[in-house]
């Protein structure tokens, strides 16, 4: 199909989307032929991901071009940090109404800074015309360990494990519900938490960190309990979570300003459990890996909690210290539906 040609379809390539290789990367050839080259490490696997952003449904029109090439980058780079993969490479399928300099300079450079900063190169992708639509690929690499792999999945969790949850939580919410006019809190408490849902931190040392440590991990796109619900499912198992420490997930309350009045605990809790959008990781380990967590964490420079454990009766289960534990059902609980 011929593709938009106000700019011209190759030199919006070019000028926007060729850089240099690093000379030390496993990609042999970039963007301009047929196929890009990757050449992995021996003895490792390659960890591949895809996620669509689509206007309207994954951000607002309004959104700033550099914001959202690096969130587009990052929502990817998220998946390969839950795997414990390392980026090398990525493609970019970009559907755009028009060819728009100025956006396409934004887009792009929010994009190149963030996989430049994670060593990810742009090596490919497709660009035609239509509904703005951004599809990106990435491409990461995990060595194996004595010829066996040691990829975090989702199906590893076990009875007497830990849960942790990397960061914060809820903060991307509380944004999109301000942009709804839901709620209200003072302009800082807004610019911050807007900074989380527009331009979230990917966790990639912290997942490589945590290979060999972790049993079991997802990055929360959803919000908590819907994905850290994979990981029960996944692993045919349980959780119970402490409320009194996922309470201390919720990111507003570490802001430079007094905004902790704006919420009930009971709001508080539900934006820390279905949020979305935070782009942390929650994952799992045996507690005689607890100082394996930390020293993870420290690694990474990367603050974890731990929430709670893993129990072999399925289902998600919050206990608040005193009554019994009450049964979580993620769409119930959100008190922002
Ligand atoms: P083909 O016709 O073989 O599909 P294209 O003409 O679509 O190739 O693309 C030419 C080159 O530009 C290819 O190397 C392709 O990977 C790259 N490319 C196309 N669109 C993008 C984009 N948005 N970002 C990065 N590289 C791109
Ligand atoms: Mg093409």
């Amino acid at each position: 199909m011929p593709s938009s040609k106000s700019l011209g379809e190759f030199e919006l390539i070019q000028r926007f989307f060729t850089h240099p290789l690093r000379a030390d990367s496993p990609v042999r050839l970039g963007v301009g032929d047929d196929c890009a080259l990757l050449q992995p490490q021996p003895n490792s696997e390659l960890a591949i991901s895809s996620d669509m952003l689509v206007e309207g449904r994954h951000f607002l029109s309004t959104t700033d071009p550099v914001r959202l090439g690096h969130k587009a980058l990052a929502v990817n780079l998220s998946d390969l940090a839950a795997c414990g993969a390392k980026p090398i490479g990525l493609t970019l399928a970009l559907a755009l109404p028009r060819a728009d300099e100025a956006w396409l300079a934004g887009f792009s450079q929010g994009l190149l800074r963030l996989a430049q900063a994670h060593g990810c190169e742009l090596i490919g992708g497709d660009t035609t015309q239509g509904p703005l639509n951004i599809c990106i690929t990435v491409f990461g690499e995990i060595p194996l360990k004595d010829g066996r792999s040691q990829a975090l999945l989702r199906s590893g969790a076990r009875p007497g494990d830990d849960v942790y949850v990397s960061g914060t939580l809820g903060d991307a919410r509380l944004a999109l519900e301000v942009f709804r006019g839901t709620v209200q809190v003072p302009g800082p408490v807004f610019e911050a938490a807007r900074t989380r849902l527009e331009q979230p931190t990917p966790r990639v040392a912290l997942g490589q960190a945590l290979r060999g440590v972790a049993s079991a991990a997802c990055d929360i796109s959803d919000g908590l309990s819907g994905d850290l619900g994979h990981i029960l499912q996944s692993s045919g198992v349980g959780a119970t979570l402490d409320a009194r420490q996922a309470i201390q997930l919720l990111g507003v309350q570490r802001y430079p300003v007094n905004a902790r009045g704006v919420f009930d605990s009971q709001r508080a809790l539900s934006l820390v459990l279905n949020g979305g959008d935070d782009y942390e990781l929650v994952f799992t380990a045996p507690p005689q890996a607890a100082a394996a967590v930390a020293a993870a964490a420290q690694a990474s420079a990367t603050p974890v909690l731990k929430i709670g454990g893993i129990d072999a009766a399925p289902g998600l289960r919050l206990w608040d210290g005193d009554a019994a534990p009450q049964t979580l059902n993620a769409t119930s609980f959100d008190h922002f539906k």
